[in-house]
């Protein structure tokens, strides 16, 4: 389940009414890449997390901030609870990632840009300054 790695552990309690009512508590490992060198570090994720899964046709629970899904109350024999899981921890991701508190970025004593490891390094590290920007949007 990228960018998660190993086990994620999912622990909570569901009430069942004439829906389900999923209270979650996912925890789990991402390997994200440092926002300064790049270096591959990894990041444990938490996240409580509120769902629904309500039989279609169903008026399910209102509110803004409830996340509500359906199922086939005839042919669901399970519910598949893997993007709910997958969604939430990735909304968990924090969005600055460090290797170390003071890491000093990329060594550029003896840097070779056209290697092409560093030219991936600088790809990426250049793709993920332009998603910062496009979300912080214009100044
Ligand atoms: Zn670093």
């Amino acid at each position: 389940m990228e960018p998660f790695v190993g086990k994620i552990e999912i622990s909570g309690k569901v009430e069942v009414s004439e829906y389900f009512h999923f209270l979650l508590r996912l925890k789990g490992v991402a390997i994200v890449n440092c926002d300064r060198c790049g270096k591959e570090i990894d990041r444990t994720v938490e996240s409580d997390s509120e769902v629904f899964f309500v039989p279609e046709g169903m008026e399910g629970p209102g509110g803004d901030f409830v996340e509500v899904f359906t199922y086939d109350p005839h042919g669901a024999q399970e519910l598949d609870l893997t993007d709910v899981v997958r969604d939430n921890l990735l909304l968990a991701l924090p969005m600055k990632n460090l290797c170390e508190e003071d890491c000093v970025g990329i060594a550029t004593e003896h840097w070779e840009p056209d290697e092409p490891e560093n030219k991936a390094l600088l790809r990426s590290l250049y793709d993920k300054l332009r998603e910062q920007e496009m979300n912080d949007g214009p100044k």
